[in-house]
């Protein structure tokens, strides 16, 4: 068996760890008998795998107890409908557009309300992050919204906006559980969990209880109320059961490495590796600005359309995959999540600099 250096931007890379546990538990579940994909999800032993999941991510993301966690299905996306079905009381809410993430939900708001984009990057390929200290915030949005960690262009806030005292909704997809965060400044903070914490298929929120209400757009189908789902534990019905397990053993091998703060300095340490050779080099160079570099996607061109796919087909063959950068941007991405361990990143720059050696004119 070889494993690859996968690069992808997800569903991505889990730790190697969780899935040789997963493994070995497959066919028989701590002597259940049965594997967890074959369990009721009302089962004592189910029962306590999500229990379980639930406290290791309050322990980890330091969650109050007026927030709550829901484990959902549908994705990130079904959440660009959800979140203005549940908080758009008085139908206005506004938009910090930094990429094709935040511009879905943005257009997604349009149907249920009066969504106003009050800051974008797009006049430069959304390489950059918005100076968001004083926006126009609507007098009577119900909340204002950012995509934290824009995976496709490889920016990321480093400062929140300031929302002058209105809710602020994020989307944390790709940097979910890649640094500390402080979740009293946010309503509603949310990700699809395969960029970086568990299989595709789970999506979780986590959300002031306040925002929590009956009172919903009309028309809100019962499946899309947050309320529902909070009053049921995540169990009003079938969750995505399986995927939540492993998020579980995800979120046990974070506490194990020593929890967020340690994750963010392995984090810092395996960026600067492959920003700190974008930084040096004729060939490559990073898309974004400097300040608002992700730690999570980075990024980078050689400036030529043929050398980028000369680049990705013999990285592929090297063993490096999913370096291919987004349809809409081109060039490369290497997607560089928790799960990465730092001698892939290594072993990239290591490519990089013999294909640097032989390609440069
Ligand atoms: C991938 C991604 C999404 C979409 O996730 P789905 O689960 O496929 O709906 C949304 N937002 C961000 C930031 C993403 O990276």
């Amino acid at each position: 068996m070889a494993r690859i250096y996968n690069f992808s931007a997800g569903p991505a890379v889990l730790p190697e760890e969780v899935l040789k546990e997963a493994a070995e538990e497959m066919l028989d579940y701590k002597g259940s008998g049965m594997s967890v994909m074959e369990m009721s999800h009302r089962s004592k032993v189910y029962e306590n795998i999500l229990n379980e999941a639930e406290a290791d991510l309050r322990e980890l993301m330091n969650i109050p107890d007026n927030y709550k966690v829901l484990f959902l299905q549908g994705g990130a996306s079904s959440q660009f409908a959800m979140i203005p079905m549940n908080l758009m009381k008085n139908r206005v809410a506004d938009f910090i557009v930094t990429g094709q993430w935040a511009k879905k939900a943005y257009q997604e708001a349009k149907i249920y309300g009066t969504a106003n984009k009050i800051a974008s990057s797009e006049d430069k390929t959304f390489s950059y992050i918005p100076d968001c200290s004083d926006l126009p915030i609507s007098e009577n949005a119900d909340y204002v919204y950012i995509c934290e960690n824009n995976t496709i262009y490889g920016t990321k806030f480093k400062t929140l906006p300031n929302t002058k005292g209105k809710t602020l909704v994020a989307d944390i997809s790709s940097c979910f559980l890649s640094e500390p965060v402080d979740v009293t400044k946010y309503g509603l903070l949310y990700g699809g969990v395969q960029k970086n914490v568990g299989p595709a298929g789970v999506a979780i929120v986590i959300i002031r209880e306040d925002l929590i209400t009956e009172d919903t757009l009309p028309g809100t189908p019962t499946m899309f109320k947050y309320k529902i789902h909070a009053d049921n534990g995540s169990l009003y019905n079938t969750p995505p059961a399986y995927g939540i397990y492993i998020c579980g053993k995800v979120f046990k091998w974070l506490k194990k490495l020593g929890g967020l703060e340690a994750m963010k300095e392995i984090n810092e340490k395996k960026a600067a590796v492959l920003y700190n050779y974008l930084d040096e080099s004729k060939l490559f160079k990073g898309t974004v600005v400097k300040e608002d570099r992700s730690l999570m996607n980075v990024p980078f061109v050689t400036g030529d359309e043929e050398l980028d796919a000369k680049f990705v087909k013999e990285a592929k063959a090297a063993g490096f995959e999913n370096l291919k950068g987004h349809r809409t941007v081109g060039g490369m991405r290497a997607s560089i999540y928790n799960a990465m361990p730092i001698a892939g990143v290594e072993k990239l720059v290591e490519f990089m600099k013999e294909f640097e050696a032989k390609n440069l004119k």
